[in-house]
């Protein structure tokens, strides 16, 4: 199969996110608090906010209540004080700074550019994800970005991708590939539309049900791949 398009997902794919979301608690953490942030904060803000976007990107809940509960649930957890909607806030305004790319991303794009027609898929927040790519400096090698809360549908829902083919002006699924880091969002969601999938899966973790056409550790890996399979490169 020679693929023409190539949609990209951006966090965990091409951009740090945990690199912006680390800052961005640190940051906010410290205009509210006047001790030091707990040591694991980390790790238990991650575990709470991936339930969370597991309940987002099943409907179950809507963004604004996303923004809300993973920071009452954190301010829950090490008793803190506060009021968890306003550091939403300032964690967003934070987080919006935030457009770090992954080591080697933007040369990955460079030597892809002009050979497949290319956009970008996020679930995310609309102002949030619009500074970041911009600043990432990655924004100009996507033809279309397509962003969940503008587009008013998440990755994994089949209605996203073929918002973003509409976009395009791609009639049919065959020879677009989705790339992505995320099994639950991006591989299921390439799956329901119908389009062949890469998973993005530099920490070698096991795949479980799911069946993504190829998989690859690494963006020399997918060069590879495409190169192979793109045949025009
Ligand atoms: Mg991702």
């Amino acid at each position: 199969m020679k693929y023409h398009t190539l949609f990209f997902d951006l966090d965990g794919t091409l951009f740090d996110y945990k690199k912006a979301e680390k800052i961005a608690l640190q940051d906010t953490f410290k205009s509210f608090f006047t001790f030091p942030q707990p040591e694991d904060i980390f790790s238990v803000y991650h575990m709470i906010n991936a339930a969370c976007w597991e309940d987002y990107e099943k409907g179950i809940i809507d963004n604004r209540t996303l923004r809300r509960r993973r920071f009452a649930e954190l301010f829950e957890h090490y008793h803190l004080e506060g009021d968890p909607e306003a550091f939403s806030t300032r964690y967003l305004e934070n987080l919006s700074l935030g457009g770090w790319t992954l080591p080697g991303a933007g040369e990955l794009l460079e030597k892809l550019q002009g050979n497949f027609r290319m956009a970008a898929l996020t679930n995310g927040i609309g102002d949030v994800q619009k500074s970041r790519i911009s600043r990432s400096g990655l924004e100009d090698f996507f033809e279309v970005v397509v962003i969940s809360d503008i587009a008013g549908c998440a990755k994994p829902d089949r209605r996203i991708f073929e918002y973003t083919m509409e976009k395009m002006g791609i009639t049919s699924p065959r020879g677009v590939l989705m790339i992505g880091d995320s099994l639950s969002s991006d591989i299921t969601g390439g799956i329901n539309a119908g389009l062949d999938t890469c998973w993005f899966n530099p920490g070698h973790k096991p795949s479980g049900s799911l069946d993504p056409t190829y998989t690859v550790a690494s963006f020399d890996e997918l060069y590879l791949l495409l190169t192979d399979k793109g045949g025009v490169l």
